[in-house]
């Protein structure tokens, strides 16, 4: 794994607890540093301080994103509630607030890593490709085709939309897509299943601001909906709620 932070009072206890949880740990000191090491090392996991100096951790999110499904966990400070949202955008999985306790932040790192694909997974073709409507997503070659083009999906919202047209035509509550697409012992605020929902929606939807295909069950969820829609359709629910 790869772990970005520059902050000298606290980068050794937290390489050392790591190690002694089994990791092998790569350490960059700045983005720059952790673009160069994502690159040569290939880490399977990336723990990224937010607040690095020469290339933000945000830029650093993104770019890794751009290219590589690996698990993200943002590291952001108390307070900074702005950056762990932006982070969330442009594609990290999960994140922790500083200062964090180890044992948290090892779970998180576990769960990240139980819900990654194996790469001896990735050529397994029992898993079927499900299709609803104008939607393809192909587990097992971890593809999404919308509309004849294929879109890029980081791991998080790839799960949450396998899940979603797994049950097609079904509200999922809230808790459930949680639950499933993170773990039961989320710790994390709600806020975390709407930022991804959003980004979902803004790469299937043609009007994401009024989503016709993934909508919002007031009180209660999310339901993919079954009916084939049109350019033209809205869900007069979701305009009465708001988005997410
Ligand atoms: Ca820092």
């Amino acid at each position: 794994m790869l772990v970005a932070e520059d902050e000298e009072s606290f980068v050794d206890a937290l390489v050392l607890g790591l190690k002694r949880e089994g990791f092998l740990v790569e350490v960059a000191r700045d983005g720059a540093e952790a673009l160069d090491k994502f690159d040569s090392v290939r880490p399977d996991l990336v723990l990224l301080d937010l607040m690095l100096p020469r290339v933000s951790g945000i830029d650093v999110c993104r770019s890794i994103r751009a290219r590589s499904t690996v698990p993200i966990i943002i590291v952001t400070a108390k307070g900074a509630e702005i950056d762990t949202v932006v982070g969330l955008e442009v594609g990290a999985d999960d994140y922790v607030t500083k200062p964090y306790r180890m044992r948290e932040l090892v779970a998180r790192m576990r769960a990240a890593l139980r819900r990654a694909p194996r790469p001896d997974e990735a050529g397994d073709d029992r898993l079927e490709a499900i299709e609803v409507g104008e939607v393809r997503l192909d587990p097992s070659r971890h593809e999404v085709v919308v509309r004849g083009r294929e879109v890029q999906l980081p791991l998080k919202e790839f799960e949450l939309l396998e899940l979603l047209l797994t049950n097609a035509g079904r509200v999922l509550t809230r808790d459930t897509l949680i639950n499933q697409v993170w773990s039961p012992h989320y710790v994390g605020d709600t806020k975390t299943l709407d930022v991804h929902i959003k980004r979902l929606r803004t790469r299937i939807e043609i009007d994401p601001a009024s989503p016709v295909l993934i909508t919002t069950i007031r009180g209660l969820g999310y339901r993919y909906e079954l009916a084939r829609t049109t350019t033209r359709a809205r869900s007069t629910a979701d305009q009465a709620q708001g988005p997410g």
